[in-house]
């Protein structure tokens, strides 16, 4: 396979991103992390954020987790955020603040796959390791015609084991190599159609001359999302609401959010909440996680001057009024501001309003 050319496309068309202008192993390990199931455009504000209040190893190390998960909040994934604080702390204990060099090593780390340990070593340390993601497998797939799901163990190991030959016989940056690959798949052979009259590496592609290449790679049917049916309640007065925090055990730990239970009916959670005063219907928010479809039914009422709350049930492990002001700042999910949103307490952020149904849908 022509491995220069995809080389030199990568060269001369790759996106400038910034992650890729720098060699910084902090950098590119806080950017591998936040791009796992996620997409470039969503990471590019986080990671400016999150490197300029937590610029290094140290940093990082010493910040709290309730500050790691506010700099997290809207990107989900939330164990991600805490493993890497956890990761951080043993940089910082056991190897002086500075990430280990091989991908065995960084492997040990809290929350390093193969792929991460991979991209760290080849990207930052320029060691020859390989890496697969999901364009990196489509692409190999592709092009070497690899006919079993990619995601078995069988069609894995082919993946990688092709990986490994590329990136071991590259002429070239193995940091470069493993980025072009991945560039390819996001830019030119992208999951549906395959631009293959732009691809550098056509004449290679063995999808492609089989006149399978659209087919591939071939996957199993993704599981359908299991509904889950909750009901929130917003209890809010013009300048302060309620919130509980999950246990660090839960769905979302150690995130706040307004006080939730599973169900179709508020009015238990609300009495265990110890609330008197009438509920108003606010909405309906839909969210979707990988395996999860979460429909929750919003309540709103008002908080009056209670100051004193126990958190309800067996996922809090806080609860405090807070000022809606300072809701920005507490580490939440996209979905608790989307119930908020529903409730009209806070402005919905751009791209959710698809999550919401009025009450009187
Ligand atoms: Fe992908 Fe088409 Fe290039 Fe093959 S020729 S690697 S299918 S874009």
């Amino acid at each position: 396979m022509n491995q220069n050319a995809l080389l030199e496309w990568y060269g001369r068309f790759s996106r400038d991103l910034p992650w890729r202008r720098t060699r910084d192993p902090y950098a590119i390990w806080v950017s591998e992390t936040m791009l796992q199931q996620t997409r470039v455009e969503t990471v590019l504000p986080y990671y400016a954020r999150f490197l300029r209040e937590l610029p290094d190893v140290a940093s990082l190390a010493e910040a709290t987790e309730e500050r790691v998960l506010a700099l997290w909040s809207g990107l989900g994934y939330y164990r991600r955020a805490r493993m890497l604080h956890a990761a951080a702390k043993a940089v910082a204990e056991d190897h002086g603040g500075r990430l280990p060099r091989s991908p065995e090593e960084l492997r040990q780390l809290e929350g390093v796959g193969a792929y991460t340990a991979g991209a760290i070593a080849s990207i930052a340390f320029g060691k020859r390791a390989a890496l697969v993601d999901g364009n990196v497998a489509r692409v190999l797939a592709r092009l070497f015609a690899v006919e079993e799901d990619v995601k078995s163990a069988a069609g894995a190991g082919q993946v990688w084991a092709l990986a490994e030959e590329l990136v071991t016989s590259v002429n070239g940056p193995a940091g470069d190599w493993n980025q072009a690959l991945m560039e390819l798949g996001a830019m030119v052979c992208t999951p549906r159609e395959p631009r293959c009259a732009e691809c550098p590496v056509s004449a290679d592609c063995q999808g492609r001359a089989l006149g399978i290449a659209g087919e591939l790679p071939r996957t199993s049917p993704k599981r359908r999302p299991v509904t889950v049916k909750r009901v929130a309640l917003v209890i809010a007065s013009s300048s302060r609401v309620v919130l509980a925090r999950r246990r660090r055990e839960a769905l979302f730990g150690g995130l706040w959010e307004p006080p939730a239970a599973d169900g179709v009916d508020p009015r238990p959670l609300a009495a265990e909440l110890g609330i008197e005063g009438a509920l108003r219907p606010g909405g309906q928010v839909v969210h979707v996680l990988s395996h999860r479809r979460m429909e929750v039914a919003v309540s709103v009422t008002s908080l009056g001057k209670r100051r004193r709350w126990s958190p309800p049930g067996d996922d809090y492990d806080a609860i405090e009024v807070v000022r809606i002001d300072e809701v920005a700042s507490r580490a939440h999910s996209t979905l608790a501001r989307k119930v908020l949103a529903a409730a009209g307490v806070l402005p919905l952020a751009k791209g959710h309003r698809a999550g919401l149904r009025s009450p009187s849908k």
